[in-house]
């Protein structure tokens, strides 16, 4: 089965790893912008990671025949420097109409501190400026309910938001509910050994449906497995889930979110 990977970070991945996606099926993706493995001292840091993301990267999954589209935005790891993050959303204008940008992302809190949640209001700002969709990280383990508390209060307060327009990443059971009821898109990001697993996952469709949810792997820096949606497409079949269902949450959900991007130009495999 064709797939898409909605939210995979290939700067932290081998060319090795483009042939094995390829080979599982995968023909698209999208990689939003994040934490370099170190903190970067100046805008031009960030200059050059979106030069990466917007050029060097795509033309790496085009050689696998995969569809390489981002997200730019410096990561709420380090939004704690207010100056600088301000310094890199000023400058992320040169590159939004770059091939494959679908948009501003991946912003959102990482410890649901203050400094955090002003350069969240502040990419917001911008993408609502610039018309752009929006890819929303929320944090991990026990800091996961309240900054997702956090980022729904600051998107619903802003009645400039299209909420089909955003996507809040790394839903589990305790806060897929409000992000979907909201009318949010939600991802659930598959990791091998913590968070989120295949079977998870596969138990909150059968909770929730198919309807503005999508999977992901995330593939970063910690320990990840970049094939984890082939892993939950054989755990959905495992359970006798049609293909129809299955293709609709990673294929056909991606293609209708990223279809609402005006850099979206996806050219489906014949
Ligand atoms: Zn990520």
């Amino acid at each position: 089965m064709y797939y898409i990977d909605p939210h995979i970070h290939m700067v932290s991945r081998t060319t090795d790893d483009y042939e094995t996606l390829a080979k599982m099926g995968c023909v698209g993706l999208s990689e939003p912008a994040f934490w370099a493995g170190y903190d970067r001292g100046s805008v031009d840091g960030f200059r050059d990671y979106f030069r990466q993301l917007t050029d060097f990267e795509s033309r790496r999954a085009a050689i696998y025949g995969i569809q390489h589209f981002t997200w730019l935005c410096i990561n709420a790891k380090e939004a704690e420097n207010v100056e600088l993050s301000r310094d890199v959303i000023a400058m992320i204008p040169e590159f939004l109409n770059a091939k494959g940008v679908l948009g501003i992302g991946e912003i959102g809190l990482n410890k649901n501190t203050r400094n955090e949640a002003i350069v969240f209001l502040e990419h917001i700002d911008l993408a609502m400026k610039t018309n752009e969709q929006i890819l929303i990280h929320t944090p991990h383990l026990e800091d996961k309910y309240q900054g997702t508390r956090m980022i729904l209060d600051m998107l619903i307060s802003d009645n400039r938001i299209e909420r089909h327009r955003v996507l809040v990443d790394h839903v589990e059971e305790h806060t897929i509910r409000p992000v979907l009821e909201a009318g949010f898109w939600a991802g659930m990001t598959l990791y091998p050994v913590s968070k989120c697993t295949p079977a998870r996952a596969a138990d909150m469709v059968e909770m929730y449906g198919p309807e503005r949810l999508m999977v992901n792997s995330a593939g970063d820096w910690g320990p990840s497995k970049p094939t984890a949606v082939p892993d939950f497409i054989l755990e959905m079949r495992r359970r006798g889930h049609g293909e129809e269902l299955i293709r609709r949450i990673v294929y056909d959900n991606p293609l209708t979110f990223f279809g609402q991007s005006r850099n979206f130009d996806f050219q489906a495999p014949c």
